[in-house]
């Protein structure tokens, strides 16, 4: 379990890259004090009843959806339907609490929360541990930084920081990223998981040696991944199982796009920056003033949104309280925003439409070679 390293600046002590930040300075102060003061007043920084209420709501649609994909006996099409629902529900699933179990944030019991992200994240196919070694050692300690944060260190097929290398098939990357977009969880489950399980990846990469019993589960998620949306399927109507598998291929995809949408809003736009350290390991800015200015939050405010998507569109809070549960992070943001404006630093929070805007310019500007340095 490794919700105990995901506190703050203590992640640069214990990550490979060991990247150091600027000394805190009083904008981590002050909020550091006002989340003090609101614990010292009884808050819990877990999981409530509402989150309890919202996750069986999600649970009946995957078992009704799951139940009707299973009824489709020879109609492709509804099977597709059902199948779909099924896995976008799954994928909010996860988005609320095996996102929020990852940083331990669900319940008080941390091995609960590791067994619930390890059983959630079976549906998506990705293994839950492995995505929260990534997670926790590497994205959020070092959010945008080419090199050190795996989620915008995705290789040479898209350029998506202004300090990557531009290469002449990024000019068409406004075209073609939105078929990766829609490969991401399949990749993600079926090469990146296993690149990372060979030859000590996960050590050479976040400073974690997998077990052999890390590796145990992480081959029977993947066996019960296969299980429940390719065998179980096939055994129970009379779908080819070539057609099943395009099934699982096209539901897959629709959970992709939707993830990584909401994924790009928060680091891929035009107002996310991508700062490089200093020298050898010194980054330019404060631990926390490097989260307000690599993440950017979409409809911030909304209690109703942010219930619903496990709080990712208020992601500056997430970042800068990382092991909080989704339901604190609008009033969280509505601190940040203050204390920002209150010491001259830049806070981001953008509509929808707007975030979405930005991110397709955003990948229009970097396919471009002349588009080297700040994006702002
Ligand atoms: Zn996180």
């Amino acid at each position: 379990m490794l919700h105990k390293n995901s506190t703050s600046q203590e992640h640069s002590s214990d990550t490979f890259h060991r990247l150091k930040f600027q000394s805190p300075d009083s904008f981590h102060r002050e909020l550091q004090s006002w989340w003090h003061t609101q614990r010292s007043e009884g808050l819990s920084p877990y999981a409530d009843w509402k989150d309890a209420l919202k996750g069986i709501f999600f649970l009946l649609i995957i078992g009704f959806g799951y139940f009707q994909f299973l009824q489709a006996t020879d109609s492709f099409f509804r099977a597709l339907l059902w199948s779909s629902c099924t896995s976008l529900a799954a994928l909010l699933l996860v988005f609320n609490f095996g996102h929020d179990a990852s940083h331990g944030a669900v319940f008080k019991s941390q091995k609960k929360n590791y067994i619930l992200n390890r059983i959630l994240f079976f549906f998506l196919g990705i293994d839950g541990f492995l995505w929260t070694i990534r997670h926790l050692r590497a994205h959020h300690p070092y959010t945008n930084v080419i090199g050190a944060d795996p989620d915008v260190s995705v290789g040479k097929i898209l350029r998506v920081s202004p300090n990557q290398k531009h290469l002449f098939f990024h000019n068409w990357q406004p075209y073609y990223a939105p078929i990766l977009y829609l490969l991401a969880l399949p990749a993600g489950a079926w090469m990146k998981d296993f690149r990372l399980m060979r030859n000590n990846n996960t050590e050479k990469l976040f400073g974690y040696r997998m077990t052999k019993a890390d590796k145990f589960w992480a081959i029977f998620f993947k066996i019960l991944h296969l299980g429940f949306w390719i065998l179980v399927p096939y055994i129970s109507t009379n779908i080819s199982l070539g057609k099943i598998f395009v099934i699982y291929f096209i539901s897959m995809a629709l959970s992709s796009a939707t993830f990584i949408v909401l994924a790009a809003l928060n680091h891929f736009s035009e107002y996310a920056e991508f700062p490089e350290h200093v020298g050898t390991n010194l980054m330019p800015t404060t631990w926390s003033e490097h989260q307000l200015r690599t993440n950017t939050d979409w409809c911030a405010n909304s209690h109703f949104i942010s219930y619903w998507v496990g709080g990712a569109n208020a992601h500056v809070a997430h970042h800068l309280f990382p092991n909080l549960a989704s339901r604190h992070l609008v009033n969280c943001t509505k601190e940040i925003s203050k204390l920002a404006e209150k010491r001259g630093l830049p806070y981001t929070n953008l509509s929808f439409i707007d975030g979405l805007r930005s991110h397709i310019r955003f990948l229009v500007k970097l396919s471009s070679a002349s588009y080297v340095k700040e994006i702002k």
